[in-house]
């Protein structure tokens, strides 16, 4: 449907078998200004998000041929794209089994066309993460430990090994960068930037969401073991590169923390 290059435009790929929904998404995703690009089933959608490395997926659960949490595992290694599950499941297991897929966001159906707006609304603010932040960022947890790479950029936040870009959006451990959703992203630099402080849950929702919500304020229980999801999902990343503690810590019934290490 469109052939745009590669990055060069906004694109938008729905993946949704149900006729009606997809013409309300792409409506939806068009008066955003995405270019968007639609899918029936999943092995489509795959095939279509390898050609035009969108900057967001829609993605139905309830696909004819591969669901769409398989969907997921197939584009999550090629693609930090952001993907917003439409999930027909109110039930909170169905959405939680697709953010631990790699989603970064659910509707569930029916849904309001200036919800599902909403969301996308608030995904394009997040990339503007560090390049317009209101607080300068947080002090290095610890003096700055013998690194190959110069600091390019004064939006760097370290600790120990680990390394935030908020302007370039990388996050690496001992060099080597991180492969995390936007999400995952977002939550990591905001718990870096916390500097040993606790952040709720109720408040890593709304990082997630970019802050500003719109009127779409209310933080369910839901969406809270959604945040548990996020960061179960970065805690693995990490732990498969970073052989100090956890660099992330669980603050019982309130939320999570970084634990400020020291050069030792
Ligand atoms: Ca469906």
């Amino acid at each position: 449907m469109t052939s745009s290059a590669p990055g060069d435009r906004r694109g938008a790929v729905v993946i949704e078998d149900d006729l009606d929904i997809r013409n309300l998404v792409c409506a939806v995703l068009e008066q955003g200004g995405f270019v968007v690009s639609s899918a029936t089933t999943g092995r489509e959608g795959v095939d279509v998000i390898r050609q035009q490395h969108p900057m967001v997926v829609t993605l139905d659960i309830g696909l004819p041929d591969i669901d769409g949490y398989e969907v997921l595992r197939r584009i999550r290694n090629t693609t930090d794209c952001y993907v917003i599950v439409l999930s027909g499941h109110s039930d909170e297991m169905d959405i939680l089994t697709a953010l631990q897929a790699g989603a970064d966001d659910y509707v569930v159906k029916p849904f309001r066309p200036r919800e599902l707006r909403a969301r996308i609304d608030a995904m394009l603010r997040r990339p503007r993460i560090g390049q317009n932040a209101q607080h300068p960022p947080a002090r290095p947890a610890a003096p700055v430990p013998p690194d190959d790479e110069p600091v390019k950029s004064a939006n760097v936040l370290r600790n120990g090994g680990i390394t935030v870009d908020g302007d370039a959006r990388i996050a690496s451990c001992a060099g080597v960068e991180l492969p995390l959703t936007k999400t995952e992203f977002n939550l990591l630099y905001e718990l870096m930037q916390g500097n040993g402080a606790v952040r709720t849950k109720e408040e890593l929702v709304r990082v997630s969401r970019g802050g500003d919500y719109r009127g779409y304020n209310f933080v369910s229980r839901t969406d809270e073991r959604a945040i548990e999801v996020h960061i179960a999902n970065l805690r693995q990343k990490l732990a498969r590169v970073d052989g100090g503690p956890e660099l992330i810590t669980t603050v019982r019934g309130v939320g999570f923390r970084v634990v400020p290490r020291g050069t030792d």
